[in-house]
């Protein structure tokens, strides 16, 4: 068995593949998408983070300030909320040029505001946790999706677990970017009741510079799960002037269409802005990317541009 770098484990999901479902998420990602809203998936080690709520402030504690040896932390000022009350603190601020990822801060920290995001787990142990909502599972038709990052990056890990999944007559669900070897997809082929596969543009030349790396993989390796029959739910996530244009829909649509039935549905996922927090979590300094929400009734538009080739799509 191969141990894995697993960042979180989300029980009661009800958004990744049928039924109420336990999603595990595995760190590591090779796409730079601009929109991520996951970024503490990206980095394929474990990383220092911040509940910034959770923090007692460094001028009443402090404690994690002296520890660090790397001479990566500074403190920058907050407004915590107590009670509806705002309270002016100051907080930690890391540089990640300088972590050493030694975690040190994160062991001495009293509330547990410093945590280590993402940690090696052997198979066995993520199924012992996934195995608590069985009973969901069977009432409502779920299961164990594996997502990230990119979860097929760490395909001896999936087979693994997949296999134990499989074994304990849970139905499997993989959510893959794609961008992928084949090599890692025929790991776990036969041990994956569903592949989420996202496919976010056609256009290899906007794919590569906007998510950063090309689009052939992705698209190669689609067709190819299509041939072996696999079950496919695409994910589109609708990212206003990027796919959202007609022209670009219809090449999407065109392209799921000659995959034929191996493509059960279509999830068009409206981009939103939420979980920006998730980036100053991290100590990121990048810009957050904005871009308007898609409006509900151009999400119709798309919808029935999808639906009128006989395709099976829903919004979300
Ligand atoms: S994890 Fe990074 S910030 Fe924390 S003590 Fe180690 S080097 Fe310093
Ligand atoms: S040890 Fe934890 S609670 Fe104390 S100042 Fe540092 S981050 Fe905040």
């Amino acid at each position: 068995m191969t141990d894995g770098v697993v960042f979180d484990i989300q029980r009661y999901s009800v958004n990744d593949g049928p039924g109420i479902r336990t999603t595990v998420f595995l760190k590591g990602c090779p796409l730079r998408c601009p929109w991520c809203h996951s970024p503490e998936s990206q980095d394929f080690k474990p990383q220092i983070a911040l509940k910034r709520m959770s923090c007692r402030g460094t001028d009443s504690c402090g404690l994690c300030l002296p520890v660090c040896k790397a001479d990566a932390m500074r403190t920058i000022p907050f407004t915590k909320y107590v009670e509806g009350e705002p309270r002016e603190l100051r907080i930690p601020d890391i540089d990640t040029a300088l972590c050493t990822s030694c975690f040190d801060c994160a062991e001495v920290c009293p509330p547990g505001a410093l945590y280590v995001c993402g940690e090696e787990r052997a198979p066995e142990d993520v199924l012992e946790e996934v195995l608590r909502d069985r009973e969901y599972y069977e009432k409502s038709g779920g299961g164990m999706t594996i997502s990230g990052g990119e979860p097929l990056c760490q395909p001896d890990f999936c087979r693994d677990l997949l296999g134990l999944a499989k074994g304990a007559d849970l139905t499997t669900a993989v959510d893959t970017s794609g961008f992928v070897p084949w090599a890692h997809i025929e790991k776990v082929l036969d041990r994956t009741d569903l592949f989420l596969l996202d496919i976010k543009s056609l256009n290899p030349e906007l794919h590569l510079r906007v998510v950063g790396v090309p689009n052939e993989l992705i698209l190669e390796n689609a067709r190819k799960l299509s041939q072996a029959s696999a079950r496919i739910w695409v994910r589109i996530p609708i990212i206003p002037q990027f796919n959202d244009s007609d022209d670009s829909c219809i090449a999407t649509a065109d392209f799921i269409a000659s995959l034929g039935e191996a493509v059960e549905l279509v999830q068009l996922l409206p981009y939103h802005n939420m979980g920006t927090y998730k980036y100053e979590r991290i100590f990121w300094r990048k810009p957050i990317f904005e871009a308007p929400v898609p409006k509900d009734e151009r999400m119709a538009e798309i919808l029935a541009l999808f639906v009128s080739r006989n395709i099976p799509a829903k919004i979300h």
